[in-house]
């Protein structure tokens, strides 16, 4: 075991198996991984726009990194040790964009600083939530870094966090995990198109579950696991997640298929990770009470 530094540096812009890794690590490998912002860097000061960036520089991913031993069929574990992010970051708007595109009629920038554990917007104090926005892998579908989906990719999940552990479906030899897009904070739905975007680093360890491969990246943060369910349109992302989670308390806790929507119902939350990527992310929370992450992962592999 030894620790891996990948500098950022060594970006990539799609989750493509035909995209080289630039490193090669085993199970049980440390890893600092720094990130550039979403924004490529581009944005330095309130004076610079969107509307003026180039956009084949926007959501870097820092990697791919080839883990030895993932497979395809495998399941990808990253235990994410730590998220650090630089003092200052950005919020930005773009015409079209948002969960309110109509009324977005010119691009503006805002800076967000970091203190600590608090963000300090427009004076405004706010608790950070430092977290992971973009970490996927490689997929055939060739997933540009800025779209979320079954490989991971821009989820922009605040659960996606220090401690917390993101188990993700290897398509491809050495499975080519790639991460960035760091948040000093967000709130779900990151409702006008951006968070307080940071370029920062990241601390992981990697493992991989052999023939584990879930249906959707799962994520297990604080006693709980989440199911992150990726569509077109939110009420779609919605309806599968609460789908997959019914199906997998049914397979993984033996129930009957009315019995796991019912205890779904009482013991499952829905919610909502962003409203403005390509495809729009849900998630479901089912406690690490109710099932074992074994049992969880059994049972979304055989979702796939
Ligand atoms: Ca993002």
């Amino acid at each position: 075991m030894s620790t891996v530094i990948v500098p950022d540096t060594q970006v990539f812009y799609v989750f493509s198996p035909d995209v080289k890794p630039v490193v090669r690590v085993k199970r049980g490998d440390r890893l600092i991984v720094y990130t550039k912002d979403a924004l490529g860097g581009q944005i330095t000061s309130e004076e610079n726009v969107v509307t003026s960036m180039d956009f084949s520089k926007v959501n870097p991913a820092t990697g791919p990194i080839y883990v030895e031993d993932a497979q395809p069929g495998d399941a990808l574990l990253v235990r994410v040790v730590s998220v650090e992010v630089a003092g200052r970051g950005f919020v930005v708007t773009a015409p079209g964009a948002g969960a309110l595109p109509r009324l977005v009629r010119e691009a503006r920038t805002r800076t967000c600083y970091v203190y600590g554990d608090s963000v300090e917007f427009l004076g405004f104090k706010l608790p950070a939530r430092k977290m992971i926005g973009v970490i996927g892998v490689a997929t055939s579908e060739k997933a540009p870094t800025g779209v979320p989906g079954r490989h991971g990719g821009n989820l922009d999940t605040r659960f996606i966090t220090e401690g917390s552990l993101v188990i993700l479906p290897v398509e491809h030899p050495g499975a080519l995990l790639g991460l960035g897009d760091l948040h000093a904070v967000m709130g779900d739905g990151e409702v006008c198109v951006a968070a307080c975007e940071v370029p920062g680093k990241v601390t992981i360890e990697l493992d991989v579950a052999k023939n584990l491969a879930p249906a959707w990246p799962v994520v297990q943060h604080n006693g709980s696991f989440y199911i992150l369910v990726s569509h077109d349109k939110i009420e779609g992302a919605i309806e599968e997640a609460v789908n997959v989670s019914v199906e997998a308390l049914s397979r993984g806790l033996k129930l009957n298929w009315h019995d796991a929507y019912m205890l779904a119902s009482l013991a499952v939350d829905v919610g909502i990770s962003q409203l403005v990527d390509p495809r729009k992310t849900a998630w479901t929370r089912i406690p690490t009470s109710l099932i074992s992450l074994e049992n969880l992962l059994n049972a979304l592999s055989e979702l796939r």
